[in-house]
């Protein structure tokens, strides 16, 4: 059976869950997504904007020293961290923006937490000559300053918002008030595959560019499928961007990552696939961190990234079926494979990335030497220095 059925479903989880209001503009979105994204034209022209504007193809690289220090598996890394803007984010951004301008709209709106999605959203934006404007929590907006300017410096217009606790769900509860007002003309832009149906589709669809490039390199690499697929897990993007490809490739093990934060035993992290019970988030139904009343909880995590109480419905129905295994990185954890990347490999990656290092390591050196394992290094980590320095107490 394909998955989702035509209402959005991954058997429970996904489908619409919104307010009357706002369907008509999601189902505007769905129909543009099945009426134009699929034409040849299409995907001829955002092909053109992955190649010369983002840098697609990324590399497979065979990390040969650290897969010699665990002595192990071979370890290669899909360097999605060698993209323009410096994470796998542009994929969909630029997906979606084209998809936005063909459908005629001029402006495209988006939320953003810690700012990435913000910047990847801006960036596109203005590849392709449309307005934007990212509504941010004042909370995030001081704490993401350096994200803010680039947005502004993007031409964007950040938008603060001061309601409920000045963070990501305020922002994208007012970016949905913004586009039932707006939606002639404007176009809301999500980040992951969250949100009510097709966004998880499409953004899925967007993304797996990247495993459909894994087969063919590890093919001409190595002969033969890895054993392994490794990704961290925030909403979900990059890992479903890695791990569609090889669902159907029952001998391959996908595993996803998420933030142990403190540890599970603490409130402070973001297992919402590990420790999470089902609920209503976003407009679909899925895995969420929530207390006994349905309450969103406050997850926690060291990057910024994966620091977010949802999960994307589809992983919580692979996970469910035993068909993706979840496991978990700590803040420590994901700090020391950090450091190990660095110093084997020279390649600063992402903390939320380094969170799919650790899990690497961990399961490398229990494997054979034929073994291969495959890392999604979902982005590059010069965002993160100024974190990393302050764990290590150092002041830059
Ligand atoms: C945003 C981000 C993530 C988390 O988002 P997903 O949708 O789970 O992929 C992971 N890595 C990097 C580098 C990011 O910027």
């Amino acid at each position: 059976m394909v998955l989702p059925d035509k209402h959005g479903k991954y058997e429970q989880y996904g489908g619409k869950f919104a307010p009357e209001v706002l369907m008509p503009a999601i189902e505007d979105v769905e129909r543009g997504y099945n009426e134009i994204a699929k034409k040849r034209e299409f995907q001829d022209e955002l092909n053109y904007l992955l190649s010369e504007f983002a840098g697609r193809p990324t590399p497979l690289y065979h990390a040969r020293n650290l897969s010699k220090q665990v002595d192990g598996a071979s370890i290669y890394l899909k360097r999605e961290d060698l993209l323009h803007g410096g994470a796998h984010k542009i994929n969909n951004t630029l997906g979606q923006a084209l998809l936005a301008k063909k459908m005629g709209k001029k402006r495209i709106i988006a939320e953003t937490g810690a700012g990435q999605h913000g910047v990847a959203t801006a960036i596109a934006a203005r590849a392709l000559g449309l307005e934007c404007e990212v509504y941010m929590g004042t909370e995030d907006i001081e704490r993401q300053k350096l994200n803010v300017f680039r947005m502004n410096l993007l031409g964007a217009r950040v938008i603060p918002v001061t309601s409920g606790s000045c963070t990501l769900k305020d922002a994208i509860n007012e970016a949905m008030r913004d586009w039932v007002t707006n939606v002639e003309d404007t176009y809301y832009l999500i980040g992951s595959v969250v949100g009510p149906h097709p966004y998880p589709l499409m953004v899925r669809g967007f993304q797996s560019v990247i495993g459909k490039e894994t087969r063919r390199q590890i093919m001409d690499k190595e002969g033969r499928l890895p054993d392994k697929i490794i990704a961290c897990v925030g909403g979900g993007s990059n890992a479903m961007g890695i791990f569609h490809e090889f669902i159907g490739e029952r001998r391959i093990e996908l595993v996803g990552v998420e933030a142990g934060g403190k540890g599970l035993d603490t409130k402070e992290h973001g297992a919402s696939l590990g420790l999470g019970t089902d609920g209503v988030l976003h407009g679909m139904y899925s895995k969420l961190l929530q207390d006994k009343y349905g309450q969103i909880s406050i997850s926690y995590s060291i990057s910024a990234g994966l620091d977010y109480p949802g999960v994307g419905p589809e992983l919580s129905y692979l996970v469910k079926s035993g068909r993706v295994k979840v496991s978990h990185a700590t803040d420590e954890q994901a700090l020391k494979a950090f450091g190990m990347l660095c110093r084997s490999e020279g390649i600063i990656p992402a903390l939320e990335s380094s969170h799919a290092v650790h899990q690497a390591i961990e399961l490398a050196g229990s494997m054979n030497v034929d073994d291969i394992i495959v890392v999604n290094l979902s982005g590059r980590g010069d965002k993160d220095v100024y974190t990393v320095a302050e764990a290590q107490g150092v002041k830059i």
